[in-house]
């Protein structure tokens, strides 16, 4: 995979970047297509194509990474605030797994991720819906060592 994953290649500079970042498990560069200046992506230096296929171990690691880049982008660009995102298979150009880190600002006409939202049909169907999502998480710790 890593021989043609554009992700990979940046992570082995053999495609160049604004690298921002690097430690053992991650990289950081500028998103060549910034919503803003300083519109970073974070990714494992290993391939993973989604965030639940990412090895636990590293699952600290790039999020401290993570919060270390978005104090670094908000401070640097002056920014109100920032957005962090993961497009897991819809909407995921790349198919290795990538943090956008976009700084933020009031009224900054980032209206992308402003989504028609939709109420719940009744309280049954909210209740409904929560309950088969704790039973999931049962499911999934029992079977996580
Ligand atoms: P996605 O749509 O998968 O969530 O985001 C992919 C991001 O990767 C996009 O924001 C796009 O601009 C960025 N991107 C795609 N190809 C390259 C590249 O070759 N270099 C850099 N630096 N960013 C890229
Ligand atoms: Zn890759």
């Amino acid at each position: 995979m890593s021989d043609i994953c554009i992700f990979c290649r940046i992570a082995k500079k053999e495609i160049p970047s604004e690298v921002l970042y690097e430690d053992e498990h991650s990289v950081a560069f500028l998103d060549i297509d910034p919503l803003f200046p300083g519109h970073t992506l974070l990714v494992p230096k290993q391939h993973s194509e989604t965030l639940t296929d990412l090895p636990s171990v590293q699952i600290a690691p790039i999020f401290e990474a993570a919060q270390l880049l978005t104090r670094a982008v908000e401070a640097a660009m002056d920014a109100g605030g920032s957005f962090l995102g993961i497009n897991n298979r819809v909407s995921q150009s790349v198919p290795h797994l990538h943090i956008h880190i976009v700084p933020r600002r009031r009224k900054d006409g980032l209206r992308g991720f402003f989504w028609p939202r939709r109420k719940y049909e009744t309280d049954r169907h909210a209740s409904e819906t929560a309950q088969a999502i704790r039973d999931k998480i049962t499911e999934l710790r029992a079977v996580k060592p």
